[in-house]
């Protein structure tokens, strides 16, 4: 099975003319995925059935849960999130600041790089984040600015879990994700 959120916009567009669909339909699963985070094919109602049923058949859209959060004393957030694979645990942070409202979000479960002041080295290295894992972090941080201090994202770090450079295709897929007209339309 193909992780569908894996796909580029040009490997969506070859799986859409593979089922002989037109170049557009390609467009409007990058939306579904990104833009609308569709958690299943049957959500996007303005696909035909009879395609959606044939990805279905080879594709699954994977995600990340929210599972917890606290709130320190000056206001930032900090949240774990479980992976559906092996329910490893990942965290990202919402940072607000008179001048910022920054999301920090992690790029890998552990990370191999040891640094002696960090709590995440100690873990070793389990897997890369997948773009869907990134970008879903992200959606929840934005989504949590907007409903608790009534903002938008200004800032968005690589700074969580994980070494992004060692992440590196991953991390730059999900960067145009962020930044894409079909996708989250946050400023490069
Ligand atoms: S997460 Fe960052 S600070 Fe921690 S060990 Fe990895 S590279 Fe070093």
């Amino acid at each position: 099975m193909i992780n569908i959120r894996q796909l580029s916009k040009e490997e969506l567009q070859t799986l859409t003319e593979k089922y002989g669909e037109k170049k557009f339909r390609a467009n409007q699963l990058y939306e579904w995925l990104w833009k609308k985070n569709a958690s299943s094919f049957d959500q996007m109602s303005n696909i035909p059935l009879s395609f959606r049923k044939k990805i279905e058949e080879i594709a699954y859209i994977d995600s990340i849960e929210q599972i917890h959060q606290q709130k320190s004393k000056d206001k930032t957030f900090k949240c774990t999130f479980k992976t559906t694979d092996e329910h490893q645990l990942v965290e990202s942070v919402l940072i607000p600041t008179s001048i910022r409202m920054t999301a920090c979000i992690s790029s890998q479960v552990g990370c191999s790089l040891s640094c002696k002041f960090c709590a995440t080295g100690k873990l070793g290295f389990k897997r890369n984040l997948s773009v869907g894992e990134i970008v879903d972090q992200l959606v929840y941080i934005k989504n949590l600015a907007e409903s608790e201090y009534q903002q938008g994202l200004t800032n968005i770090v690589y700074m969580g879990m994980g070494e992004p450079l060692l992440n590196y295709k991953n991390v730059l897929q999900s960067i145009e994700i962020l930044t894409s007209k079909e996708g989250l339309e946050i400023s490069p």
